[in-house]
C-alpha cells in the first residue's frame, strides 16, 4: 500500500506506505515492562491515604479520585499582565487548572483491567468535572489525556488520567472545530457523522459496535493501531451523554483497550484524548470522541516522528489501517491477565 489518504478531521494529507513495516530495522527498542506491580504501592503518590508532594494526604477512596495537580502545567496564578515582546511576536496569559483522576484505589490494574462499572463510573466522574470546570468563569476548553506507559513517559502504573482545563483551546480540538464548521456550513451536515457512516458502509476498520458507541480504526488513522472510540449521537462533550449512552461508551472504551493489552499480551502503550468542543461558545458541527494514539508498532519497536512529520508536517504512516484494525478484530475476548494461560 503507497498511496495519500485525506484526514478529514485534520484536514491534512496522510502517507500510508505500509510496505515500509518489513525494511530492516537497526533502530531503538524499548525496555521489557516493568514487573507487575504491587495493589498498594507506599512510595506512590496516588495510592489511597499517602502524602504527596504538596504534604496533602490523599484520602483512603474506594473508588475515583480527584485532586488538582501538584505540579500543574496550567495554573490560575499564572501571570495576567505581561510584558509585550519585539516587533510582531505576540504572548497572551495561559492559565487554567490541571486535575489528576485516580480510576481505581488499586496502584496494580489498568484501564483494560477494570470492570465496566468502574471504567462508567470513571466516566461519570469526568462528567461531574465537565460540569465543575465548564462553570469556571476562565475555562474555555478542557483536555482529559491519560498517558500510558514508560514510552510515553510515564512511570507510576497507577490507573489514571489528567486533566487542563484552560484558557485557550487547544490545537487539535480548533482544527477540528473550524474542519467540522465548515463542513457544516457546506453540505448542513455534521462531518464525524459521515466519517461514521463511511465507516460504517466500509465495515472493515469497526472494532466494535455496541449500542449507541463505536470504536474503529480510522481510514486516515495516522499511528498502527490508532483508534477512535464515539457515541453514536453528535454531542460536544461528555457531560451531555446521558447514562444509557455514557454505559455504551464505557463497554466500547473497556473493549477497546482489553484488545490493546491483548494484542501483544503486554500491557499497550497509548496516549488517550478526549476531544471535546470548547466549552465556550459555538460548538456546531464538532462530535465528541475519544482518540487513542499508540507509539508502538509492534512489541519494543517504536514509531519515531522524524523527517516527513517534524521536518515536512505530513505524517508518514508504516501500517496499513485495514490489517491493524483487523488485528484488533481478532484479539477480542476476555483480558489475558484474567484466563490462566
Ligand atoms: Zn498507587
Ligand atoms: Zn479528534
Amino acid at each position: 500500500m503507497w498511496e495519500e489518504r485525506w484526514h478529514p478531521l485534520r484536514e491534512e494529507w496522510v502517507i500510508v506506505a505500509a510496505h515500509r513495516q518489513s525494511r530492516p530495522w537497526s533502530g531503538a527498542k524499548v525496555a521489557p515492562p516493568m514487573p507487575a506491580p504491587r495493589r498498594f504501592d507506599p512510595a506512590c503518590y496516588l495510592c489511597p491515604g499517602n502524602v504527596r508532594v504538596s504534604g496533602a494526604a490523599n484520602p483512603c477512596y474506594a473508588g475515583t479520585f480527584v485532586f488538582d495537580n501538584d505540579h500543574p502545567c496550567v495554573g490560575l496564578d499564572a501571570p495576567r499582565e505581561l510584558a509585550p515582546p519585539a516587533g510582531i511576536f505576540r504572548n497572551r496569559p495561559a492559565t487554567g487548572i490541571a486535575r489528576v483522576v485516580c480510576y481505581s484505589p488499586r496502584h496494580d490494574v489498568t484501564l483494560a483491567e477494570l470492570d465496566v462499572d468502574d471504567v462508567d463510573a470513571l466516566l461519570r466522574t469526568l462528567q461531574q468535572q465537565m460540569q465543575d470546570l465548564t462553570a469556571q468563569p476562565d475555562v474555555a476548553c478542557v483536555l482529559i489525556f491519560e498517558n500510558k506507559g514508560e514510552v510515553v513517559g510515564v512511570s507510576n502504573p497507577h490507573p489514571h488520567c489528567q486533566i487542563y482545563a484552560t484558557n485557550f483551546t487547544f490545537k487539535h480540538i480548533e482544527t477540528e472545530l473550524l474542519a467540522g464548521r465548515r463542513h457544516l456550513d457546506e453540505t448542513g451536515r455534521n462531518l464525524f457523522q459521515d466519517v461514521l457512516a463511511a465507516e460504517r458502509q466500509d465495515g472493515r476498520r469497526i472494532i466494535t459496535l455496541h449500542g449507541s458507541a463505536v470504536a474503529f480504526v480510522p481510514y486516515f488513522a495516522r499511528y498502527a493501531y490508532e483508534t477512535y472510540v464515539a457515541p453514536l449521537r453528535s454531542v460536544g462533550t461528555i457531560a451531555a451523554l446521558d447514562d444509557r449512552e455514557r454505559r455504551d461508551l464505557a463497554t466500547a472504551l473497556r473493549d477497546v483497550v482489553i484488545r490493546f493489552d491483548n494484542l501483544w499480551r503486554m500491557p499497550f502503550p497509548y496516549v488517550m484524548a478526549l476531544h471535546q468542543a470548547p466549552v465556550k461558545g459555538d460548538a456546531d458541527g464538532f462530535h465528541f470522541h475519544i482518540e487513542f494514539h499508540p507509539p508502538l508498532r509492534r512489541p519494543n519497536l517504536l514509531k519515531y516522528l522524524a523527517g516527513p512529520e517534524i521536518g515536512g508536517g505530513n505524517f508518514l504512516s508504516d501500517t496499513s489501517p485495514e490489517e491493524k484494525a483487523a488485528e484488533l478484530v481478532a484479539a477480542g475476548g476476555p483480558h489475558y491477565r484474567s484466563t490462566p494461560t
